[in-house]
């Protein structure tokens, strides 16, 4: 220690003038505005767009609940500030709605195409054939999914569009002569006809909430885009969620846009014992598995160029 009083005088101004400087600097760090950090995608948020649709009661086709749950997702989209189309049509004297929103110009980079069904089954037949499902997993969280990524998503769009399909009467088939993949397929035999951008790529995402979540490759996926989508999840550490291992091949939603030669990929766990139950409900969702799958979603479409 220097006993020099001078030297201690002038350290101490020292020591002050150091002490004004961060105070001024914290000073006008708490007035600039705060640098927008860029959002990102929240399981607990998507989590809430579980439960709100699952309280306006079974969305099957053509029912009030179903109408209201358009609605709601519609009015959503619109606050995120997406171009919409609606699609409607009749299948079986029902009336259908199709849901498609998008934002960009789909320059060089290219178009997506991220949907997920919105109707419900009408028939727990898998349990109680007499009762509905509440579709918590199965159609909820994947329009949780998207929903959030509505909101979170942040990319040059003036280079690629994205396009987010809400897709109806996917979940009746086998029941009264219906088809299963109703307006998926109505959407992909119709694309272009509204203008449309031709698409470079389509992912799925259906029953993926799942608490106990294990979400495969599946077998009628493109697998390029699969390994691409995966390897993504494992960097993000969600290897033991999403695993890189083949399980099961599936009749969804993507199967009409594989059919017209899109690259198109399929994120479902079909290892949910309350599948077309009426124990399909948002207890068995979590917050963790949603953020696992729009994570993975955010991270890939954020990083094309
Ligand atoms: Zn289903």
């Amino acid at each position: 220690m220097n006993k020099n009083p001078i030297f201690r005088l002038t350290a101490r101004r020292k020591r002050l003038a150091a002490a004004f400087a961060l105070f001024a600097l914290l000073l006008a760090a708490c007035r600039a505005p705060a640098p927008t950090a860029p959002e990102t995608f929240s399981g607990e948020r998507a989590y809430t767009w579980v439960t709100r649709q699952c309280d306006l009661g079974y969305r099957i086709t053509g029912t009030e609940a179903n109408r209201k749950a358009g609605d709601m997702i519609v009015e959503e989209l619109r606050a995120q500030g997406w171009e919409i189309y609606e699609q409607t049509f009749t299948y079986l004297e029902t009336p259908v709605r199709n849901i498609l929103a998008w934002k960009g110009t789909g320059g060089e980079g290219g178009v997506i195409l991220v949907g997920a069904h919105y109707d419900t089954r009408r028939s727990a037949d898998q349990e109680n054939p007499s009762l509905p499902v509440m579709g918590a997993n199965d159609g909820a969280s994947g329009v949780a999914v998207l929903l959030e990524l509505a909101r979170s998503l942040s990319w040059d769009t003036k280079t690629r569009r994205i396009y987010l399909a809400f897709f109806d009467a996917e979940d009746n088939g086998r029941l009264d002569g219906w088809d299963w993949i109703v307006g998926s397929s109505y959407m992909a035999q119709h694309w272009g006809e509204a203008g449309e951008s031709s698409l470079e790529a389509m992912i799925l995402v259906d029953m993926i909430g799942d608490a106990d979540q294990q979400v495969y490759y599946e077998r009628n996926s493109d697998p390029g885009l699969s390994q691409t989508l995966w390897n993504i999840a494992g960097q993000l550490g969600y290897s033991d969620r999403i695993i890189p291992e083949y399980r099961y091949a599936m009749l969804d939603d993507h199967i009409p846009f594989v059919q017209m030669g899109v690259s198109a990929v399929d994120m479902i766990d079909f290892d949910y014992p309350y599948w077309h139950t009426t124990q399909d409900t948002p207890d068995k969702v979590s917050a963790e598995s949603l953020e696992a799958i729009g994570r993975t979603l955010e991270v890939w479409l954020e990083s094309l160029k």
